[in-house]
């Protein structure tokens, strides 16, 4: 299957092109020619593994990669999760169910695709005849960066450079990226925002110089964020999974329709929900979840998108967001696949920081869509409840959601099954999740972390325990200008 840049002047051969490539050279986002439509398929992926549903989905889009191959790279990315399930569904209460998404390598959903995506990296880059080392830059809001050098790590003809905001990730996030281990990694604290670090990324990835500066030193560029197919494409499969789990515990019938609410930062996770609709599977409501930086709930309201407007750093703060870049790729299939409108918004956007969408787009994206936000207090409020009615521990982002759910049930009125995706393990922000349950400010990440296991007996991942032994080994912190120099130092280092 071809992949064409959503502003229309670059295209890609096959899936693996668009994965070892990342970003279209146009600045755009690879996208599938069409959408394969599964629906007739679900029957028979009632009985099926994670691993197995999953290849299934992903080799409807990878035509060109050996299923065989995908089924065992599947497998094995798969069998490093608790319990070997990626994507569990819980049931809470009668039509409340969470898609716990947090028990891979490093306790984020990014795992999903990160411990996948070396597969179809190195794939890819064979198809499409690439001979350089690749060097995959990462902005990072938080769990990207971990999950993808967790992901990377020794891995052969690859290096892995991460940016994050240096004052805007977690203790427990920063310490897990800076205590990496691996010699083909390195990880760059940033002044800034992921905002600055994701701008500083793609303007290296379209600066035509610096990367003919690079393929003399024998290295071409790629990307593990969400703005690369192969990142979003494992994603769709837990949307069918999910779905085919209620069916198989008879909490629906093959067919029905249940809503999916998405804790949203960059619009990843989220779209990978809508392509499994446009597969195929019946949804009616993709409920879009933003914290206090809530520039997509206005967007759905309105139609303007516009990110001239205050930065908050929150307790959520992979969802510290105010340029989702993958909302590129829905405006594209809104637009009714037109490139010359997509490019021109993308121009606003850079230009102005708004474009708006017209009001045939805007009601067409409500059909499949709706969106509101969680400020912090309700978000602790979310947490304390949460755990006082059902004795579940929520993430702040996963609480950010079941919030959001809160507000659109009462609303919509709907009756259907509601399943939350539940992004992170607690224990990433044990501080924020200790104060909103006991009311206590605790500074240490360890400390909270156990007091936080006393009041809720929540096994730690031994991920976490781990952690407090291990030493920082990545402490740079640079301007947000200064990145390319960055890169090109870490390339000669040897
Ligand atoms: C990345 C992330 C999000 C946001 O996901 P997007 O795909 O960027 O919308 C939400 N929650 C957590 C915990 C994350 O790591």
């Amino acid at each position: 299957m071809k992949f064409l840049s959503t502003r229309g002047k670059s295209i890609a051969k096959n899936a693996g092109e668009a994965i070892a490539k990342g970003l279209a050279s146009d600045g755009g986002l690879f996208v599938p020619e069409t959408f394969p439509n599964i629906k007739a398929d679900l029957k028979d992926l009632l009985t099926k593994d994670y691993f197995e549903r999953a290849s299934f989905v992903i080799g409807k889009f990878l035509e060109e990669y050996d299923s065989k191959e995908l089924e065992d790279a599947c497998k094995k990315a798969y069998s490093q999760f608790e319990d070997n399930d990626a994507a569990p569904v819980v049931k809470i209460d009668d039509n409340l169910f969470i898609l716990e998404l947090f028990h891979g390598p490093t306790l984020a959903f990014k795992d999903i695709a990160l411990t996948l995506l070396p597969h179809l990296l190195r794939k890819g880059s064979d198809m499409s005849g690439i001979k350089e080392e690749i060097l995959i830059l990462v902005a990072t809001s938080g769990d990207t960066g971990k999950a993808a050098l967790s992901g990377f790590c020794n891995k052969q003809g690859i290096k892995i450079m991460v940016f994050y905001p240096s004052d805007g990730v977690s203790d427990m996030q920063k310490l897990q990226m800076t205590t990496q281990e691996g010699d083909n990694v390195n990880v760059v604290g940033v002044k800034g925002n992921f905002d600055d670090c994701q701008t500083a990324v793609k303007k290296i990835f379209s600066d035509e110089k610096f990367n003919a500066l690079l393929k003399e030193q024998n290295v071409v560029l790629s990307s593990a964020n969400s703005i690369n197919f192969g990142r979003l494409v494992p994603q769709v499969a837990y949307y069918f999974s999910a779905y085919l789990d209620l069916v198989a515990s008879n909490e629906i019938k093959l067919g029905d329709k249940v809503n999916f609410v998405v804790p949203t930062g960059n619009f990843g996770n989220i779209l990978a929900g809508y392509y499994a609709y446009r597969m195929g599977l019946p949804v009616e409501k993709f409920i879009c979840a933003s914290n206090s930086n809530n520039v997509l709930t206005e967007f759905f309201a309105n139609g303007n998108y516009d990110k001239n407007r205050e930065f908050f750093k929150t307790a959520s703060p992979s969802m510290d967001i105010l340029v989702s870049s993958n909302l590129e790729r829905l405006l594209f299939e809104l637009s009714d696949r037109d490139y010359a409108l997509t490019e021109k918004r993308m121009a606003e956007l850079k230009n102005n920081g708004k474009y708006s969408i017209s009001d045939k787009e805007l009601k067409k994206a409500g059909q499949n869509f709706y969106a509101d936000y969680c400020d912090e207090e309700e978000c602790f409020e979310e947490i304390n409840s949460f755990f006082d009615e059902y004795g579940y521990v929520l993430d702040p982002h996963t609480a950010v959601a079941e919030c959001v759910a809160k507000k659109y049930i009462n609303y919509s009125k709907s009756k259907l099954p509601t399943i939350i995706l539940s992004t992170a393990s607690p224990y990433k922000f044990p501080q924020n999740v200790y104060k909103a349950i006991e009311g206590k400010n605790i500074t240490d990440a360890f400390t909270a972390t156990e007091k936080l296991h006393e009041i809720s007996a929540l096994d730690i991942p031994k991920q976490i325990l781990e952690l407090k032994n291990k030493k920082p080994r990545f402490t740079h912190v640079e301007d947000k200008d200064n990145l390319s120099k960055c890169v090109l130092d870490f390339i000669k280092k040897d």
